[in-house]
């Protein structure tokens, strides 16, 4: 019996009763074991570029990764897309699924187009060009979108830092009922097992972050870094609606991987996810909707940066930078629009050196040392007190204890994407691909 690696990738497949692609690949999994696959790793969650104006929510697409008999690889597609068919029901025109499969080691090829994809707008004719190239089985459907996070997923191994996700899903019927999970529980989980898990709640404004809020089948997700870790943390939850089944997947959130690309601002294109430095170059306004706009300058280019509004306290630290402030920003990048120039929505920020501030104030009078008033328009100070005049005396300046700290500063965990690296995990790498499963990763 000759074994095949087979790495199924998938993207954008929504339903119109609001499925989603994880809840369609945990069907998959289920579909693909009886055809006798034998798991080579969890399946991946992996997030994607959160600046891509075509997404519905977090862009993650979804690769399966297992072992075959060799006989049975061309079983694969077939039987996929009638699970597909079936689960997209009839013509939904908001969706583009794609499904790609790759067999052996990854194609170098996919790996580079999986980086791309990941901080800038990759065009669907490069995906195209790419699995015909390398001759790769697929189903494209639509305007065939769905093959650039398919190809994507594949092209990530998750070779360094991962993390894990539990996510229950509910019945397809009844999406459209409340969760209702419960909030203590979740509460009493985060608190029990501490550093295991992150971004599962928002301690600041005292809310809970796994319950997603639109008519999808998850009841919720419970990231932390090991599939233990997870799946026995979900044990602590409780919600009104009953789990009909559950999966565990390896995903690259909560690893930052969308900004590792320094870039002058000069060469800032729309949609990229990057890392800018630089000097602001004015300080903050605060503009309608309580959003705060600031400009950075790297020398040659100056670029208008925003903190949004529900980033909620993260605006303070941007109202309190100062011209000559020499910042690291991580930036989402907006394009210019009717309303406004390009702009650089503020996601993370690093304050590498805070300038020294300074207040001006009115010289002292030599003799009774008191401070003097001015003497007119250029015209120096004199004092009130003993009459004493000097043409020449300039205001003092007197330097200010900065409020701010140089270091990193996020947004709370309800503002931040599925990829910010979080302050828990700032220190935290899971590298490798795992050796083996544990016993049980998904129900059924
Ligand atoms: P869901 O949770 O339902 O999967 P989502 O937010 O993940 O929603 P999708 O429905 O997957 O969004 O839509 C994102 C679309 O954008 C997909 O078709 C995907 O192939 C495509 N895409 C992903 N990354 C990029 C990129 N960097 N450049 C261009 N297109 C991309």
């Amino acid at each position: 019996m000759t074994m095949t690696a087979v790495h199924l990738g998938m993207d954008d497949i929504d339903s119109p009763r609001g499925g989603c692609t994880t809840h369609f690949a945990s069907l998959l999994v289920e579909e693909l074991t009886e055809l006798g696959a034998s798991w080579l790793d969890y399946p991946n969650l992996i997030r994607l570029n959160p600046n891509i104006p075509y997404r519905t929510r977090g862009n993650g697409a979804v690769t399966l990764r297992f072992e075959l008999e060799a006989s049975d690889v061309d079983q694969v597609l077939p039987r996929s897309n009638l699970l597909l068919k079936k689960y997209l029901k009839e013509d939904y025109p908001n969706t583009n699924p794609g499904m790609v499969i790759a067999t052996g080691d990854v194609p170098v090829d996919l790996l580079g187009f999986s980086k791309l994809a990941l901080w800038r707008t990759v065009p669907v004719a490069l995906a195209r060009r790419l699995v015909a190239r390398l001759a790769l089985p697929y189903i494209a459907i639509g305007n065939r979108r769905g093959l650039i996070g398919a190809l994507s997923a594949i092209g990530n191994p998750l070779r360094q830092d991962h993390t894990y996700e539990y996510i229950a899903y509910r019945s397809i019927e009844l999406t459209s009922r409340e969760r209702g999970v419960d909030v203590d529980s979740v509460f009493k989980m985060n608190q029990k097992y501490g550093n295991r898990l992150f971004s599962n709640i928002d301690g600041s404004a005292q809310k809970i972050l796994i319950e997603p809020h639109g008519p999808d089948p998850v009841i919720y997700g419970i990231r932390g870094e090991t599939p233990l870790d997870v799946i026995k943390a979900a044990d602590l939850i409780q919600s009104k609606q009953d789990k009909e089944r559950w999966m565990v997947f390896r995903t690259n959130q909560g690893t930052g991987a969308h900004l590792v690309h320094r870039v002058r601002l000069s060469d800032i294109r729309p949609y990229m996810a990057a890392v800018v430095e630089g000097e602001v170059a004015t300080k903050s306004k605060i503009i309608e909707g309580g959003h705060v706009i600031f400009k950075i300058t790297d020398g040659p280019t100056n670029a208008e940066c925003a903190v949004y509004e529900p980033t909620g306290e993260f605006r303070e630290i941007a109202t309190m930078l100062i011209e000559g402030d020499k910042v690291s920003l991580d930036v989402g990048v907006r394009p210019a629009s009717r309303m406004h120039g390009l702009t650089l929505n503020v996601e993370g920020l690093r304050i590498l050196q805070l300038t020294d501030e300074v207040i001006l104030v009115n010289p002292i009078c030599p003799h009774c040392l008191k401070r003097m008033k001015s003497a007119g328009k250029e015209k120096g100070f004199k004092c009130i007190k003993c009459g004493f005049k000097d043409p020449q005396a300039k205001k003092t300046e007197i330097p200010v204890e900065r409020q701010l700290k140089a270091g990193r500063y996020l947004p709370p965990p309800r503002a931040q994407r599925h990829l910010t690296r979080p302050m828990n995990r700032m220190d935290r790498r899971n590298n490798g691909i795992p050796n083996n499963l544990v016993d049980e990763w998904h129900d059924p």
